[in-house]
C-alpha cells in the first residue's frame, strides 16, 4: 500500500479528497485496491450524498493536498486522470502500441491524452464531432466517427493486425460487445465504462480483458500531471454553474444535445 503523510495537512491548504471513505487494513486495502475496500464498500457521490454540500467533514486520510497552481477547476478532475493513471499502469504499453479508444467523453479524453504521454498511438472513436475535435488537440493519430464508419474496418485498415489495446470508455453495451473485433490477437482490452453484454472471445485469441471503473490511489500522480500541465483538464470543461444551480447542472450533463463534455459545478 501506498504510505502517504497528511498528518501535516493545514486547515487552509486546499486539496482534493478520495472517493474512498478512508483507508483501511483489510484484504484488498493492503493490496493497493481500495475500490474493492471489504469493509468501507461506498464511495462519496456515488453511493452516499455529499458531493454537492458547500462544506463536508472528512478523514484526513481521504485528503491529498494540491499545490498553488493547480486551479480549482483543474483540481476537480482529478479523479478521471487518476483513472486514466491506474488503466495505464495495468495495460503497460509499449512505445508504438495503437491504443483505441472507444468513447472520448470526459474519461475517454483523458485516456487519450495519457495513452500520448505513454508514447502509443490513438485511434479515437465518438459519435459528437466536438468531443473528436479534442481529441485530435489532444494529439490522436486517427479519428473515426462512428456515426459515419465502421469502427472495427477502420482500425483494422490503421493497424493492419489490430489494436495493441483497446479501452471501452462509452459506457455502451454494444461497444463492449465489438472490443474482440478491435483487438489484436494477445492485445489487451480495459472496459471502463460498461460491463454488461454477451462478448465473442473466440475473436480475441489470447487477449487479456480487464474492468475497473474507480481509482482511488493514484490521485497523487494525477495531481502532478496536472500541476506539470501534463494533461490538459481546461479544455475539457464545456459548461460551469454555480453551486446554487446544481440540478441545472445535472441536467446538463446528461443532454447530449448541449454537447457537455465536462460540467463544473462551483461555489
Ligand atoms: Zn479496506
Amino acid at each position: 500500500m501506498r504510505n502517504i503523510n497528511l498528518a501535516a495537512i493545514h486547515p487552509t491548504v486546499k486539496t482534493v479528497r478520495f472517493l474512498a471513505e478512508r483507508w483501511c487494513k483489510c484484504y484488498f486495502c493492503q493490496r493497493g485496491l481500495q475500490t474493492y475496500c471489504e469493509r468501507y464498500s461506498w464511495f462519496m457521490g456515488i453511493d452516499k450524498d455529499g458531493f454537492f454540500a458547500e462544506t463536508v467533514a472528512m478523514h484526513r486520510a481521504s485528503l491529498i493536498p494540491v499545490p498553488d497552481g493547480v486551479s480549482d477547476l483543474e483540481a476537480a478532475v482529478i479523479e478521471p486522470i487518476a483513472l486514466a493513471v491506474r488503466v495505464f499502469d495495468l495495460l503497460k504499453p509499449a512505445v508504438c502500441d495503437w491504443v483505441t479508444v472507444i468513447g472520448q467523453g470526459p474519461i475517454g479524453l483523458l485516456i487519450t491524452q495519457v495513452a500520448k504521454l505513454k508514447g502509443c498511438r490513438v485511434v479515437a472513436a465518438d459519435m459528437w464531432s466536438n468531443r473528436l475535435d479534442l481529441a485530435r488537440k489532444f494529439g490522436a493519430d486517427e479519428i473515426v466517427n462512428v456515426q459515419g464508419e465502421k469502427l472495427d474496418r477502420k482500425v483494422g485498415e490503421i493497424t493492419k493486425h489490430g489494436s495493441d489495446i483497446v479501452v471501452e470508455a462509452s459506457g455502451s453495451v454494444s461497444a463492449v460487445q465489438q472490443t474482440p473485433r478491435l483487438v489484436r490477437k494477445a492485445g489487451k482490452v480495459a472496459l471502463l465504462g460498461e460491463f454488461e453484454g454477451r462478448v465473442d472471445f473466440g475473436r480475441a485469441g489470447d487477449a487479456l480483458f480487464f474492468a475497473t471503473y474507480l481509482s482511488p490511489i493514484e490521485y497523487p500522480t494525477a495531481v502532478k500531471l496536472v500541476a506539470e500541465k501534463l494533461v490538459d483538464v481546461k479544455s475539457l470543461v464545456t459548461h460551469r454553474f454555480r453551486i446554487s444551480d446544481f440540478e441545472n447542472a445535472l441536467r446538463t450533463a446528461s443532454n447530449l444535445n448541449e454537447k457537455p463534455v465536462k460540467v463544473i459545478v462551483t461555489a
